[in-house]
């Protein structure tokens, strides 16, 4: 099987660490088996194990942990939504303020996990927004 490489990119120079993961060469038993090591399979694990720790959980990649848009995106932890214009939804304002508060919930939770799990990632408030041509 090919594996391809990390994309070259901030994450891929500046990490500290490595992680050992071994090509699957057998056949295995688990409870759950999540496909793709992204943030979504990532955390699916994290919180699933959280909820019951016996629980037996494999995660199955076909290139490497954050190949994915997880591995190359622009790391900004912000709540709200990436469009503004609402008016093609189908959702109540009731609706729309309960996504709000998911996205709201989200930001608090990857900062908890953050500090939970002390994980070393130079977290700073606040976000980017740049104009990358003159048309901007
Ligand atoms: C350019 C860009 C910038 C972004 N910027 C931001 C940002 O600033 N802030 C933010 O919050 N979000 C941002 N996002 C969105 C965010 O990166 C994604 O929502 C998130 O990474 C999605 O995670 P995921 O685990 O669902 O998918 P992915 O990270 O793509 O993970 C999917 C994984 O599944 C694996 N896979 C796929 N098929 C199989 C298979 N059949 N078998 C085994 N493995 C498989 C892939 O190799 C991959 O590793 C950005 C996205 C992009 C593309």
């Amino acid at each position: 099987m090919y594996l391809m490489d990390y994309s070259d990119n901030y994450y891929v120079r500046t990490k500290a660490f490595s992680i050992n993961t071994n090509k699957l060469n057998e056949s295995l038993q688990c409870d759950v088996c999540i496909i793709g090591a992204g943030l979504s399979g990532i955390s699916s694990a994290l919180y699933l194990s959280k909820l019951n720790p016996d629980l037996n959980i494999v995660i199955l990649e076909k290139n490497k942990v954050g190949w994915g848009a997880s591995g190359r995106n622009g790391g900004q932890l912000l709540h709200g939504f990436s469009s503004e214009n609402y008016s093609s939804q189908k959702h109540t304002q009731e609706e729309i303020k309960i996504l709000w508060q998911f996205t709201l919930d989200a930001v608090r939770e990857v900062k908890k996990n953050i500090k939970d799990l002390n994980i070393q990632c130079d977290l700073i408030e606040g976000y980017v927004l740049a104009a990358v041509s003159k048309s901007h």
